[in-house]
């Protein structure tokens, strides 16, 4: 027997053991709390904590940009065919991605199980110009774009208008077509006035459109004459910064005068209330996220990839490129991506 060894000193051990133990449970009981409260504090709480930037790298990141400008556009903005590179590892993106994974796998169970016939992801399409440019994956060629509405019209798919589309976001409404689509075009391209207003309103489509009012006068984009045109033929006119800038490398009052004057001089051409932006090249920070909201702005939408979900954070929503190189085939497959089959 050790002498030096106390009488209470085993008990002492031992107990010692079980208060680790017991600490070890209640370290895991706390995180576990803090786990389920981060999922459950709403997306704009998060969006207001979220750093910068929060772009999600995707196998479509790589491959994406703006359609080429011409010369007095690429003055303007030198780097419009660059796409902003993902950071490798960021846990505001992380997180997002593997709560929205979670969230659309917890819906699509629910879906099956109750066989209902809700949409539980609205594919939001991206398109640009659509005229004829080789090499240039964010234009199509006004033939393959007939063939994409095509396609949507002849498989049942209904195009949503800005306010369905909130409605639903919001939680208003259910009742949504039973395969909606929502069709965005960015930038303003006159291309889209001569292509996508005839064949849209003979399909009886809708379309939103997300345009900067700087660009109105050069020519290459649609001028208000146009816009107006646009709008009263259905389309929802949104904006997309007052220059197309690259929104995180302006100071926090020229990024405001980019999202207050777009806002405005939209607002004041049509007589309505844009509560709708769109990210130029998809860039934001902490302080973007702080003015939109500042601004009256309710949703947002980014360049990241996937279909869209009521769980996204709502300045932070995702959509889906259109690759003009693309045959229509995987256009099919990434539209058609996570649908409920449903009984008829
Ligand atoms: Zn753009």
């Amino acid at each position: 027997m050790n002498r030096l060894l106390k009488p209470t000193e085993g008990p002492l051990k031992s107990s010692f053991i079980s208060y680790k133990w017991y600490a070890l449970l209640l370290c895991c009981l706390v995180l576990l709390i803090s786990l389920s409260w981060s999922r459950l504090i709403s997306p704009s709480v998060r969006s207001a904590e979220s750093d910068i930037p929060l772009q999600i790298q995707t196998p479509f990141d790589s491959q994406m940009s703006e359609p080429l400008k011409p010369s007095v556009y690429m003055s303007m903005f030198p780097d419009a065919s660059t796409v902003p590179a993902a950071p490798a590892n960021d846990p505001i993106s992380t997180t997002e991605t593997s709560a929205s994974v979670a969230s659309e796998t917890a819906q699509t169970v629910v879906a099956q199980a109750t066989t209902q016939q809700q949409p539980q992801h609205i594919p939001v399409l991206n398109y640009h110009s659509i005229t004829i440019d080789p090499g240039n994956r964010a234009v199509i060629t006004p033939a393959k774009f007939e063939e994409q509405m095509l396609y949507l019209s002849k498989n049942g798919y209904h195009t949503l208008t800005l306010q369905q589309f909130i409605d639903y976001m919001d939680g208003t409404t259910t009742s949504l077509p039973k395969k909606p689509v929502l069709l965005t075009f960015d930038d303003g391209y006159a291309d889209n006035y001569e292509h996508a207003l005839p064949l849209l309103k003979q399909l009886n489509f809708h379309a939103t459109l997300f345009v900067s009012p700087g660009t109105t006068e050069d020519g290459y984009f649609l001028n208000w004459d146009q816009i107006k045109e646009m709008h009263e033929a259905g389309w929802d006119i949104q904006p997309h910064g007052m220059t197309h800038p690259h929104l995180p490398k302006l100071s926090a009052k020229s990024q405001a005068f980019e999202i207050s004057e777009a806002k405005r001089q939209i607002d004041e051409q049509l007589k309505i209330n844009t509560t709708v932006f769109c990210y130029p090249y998809g860039e934001k920070n902490e302080t973007t996220l702080k003015l939109l909201q500042e601004h009256g702005f309710r949703y947002a939408f980014t360049i990241d990839q996937g279909l869209t979900t009521r769980d996204q954070n709502r300045l932070l929503l995702k959509r889906l490129f259109v690759n003009g190189e693309e045959s229509i085939e995987p256009w099919i497959a990434r539209l058609e991506q996570g649908s409920v089959k449903v009984k008829s």
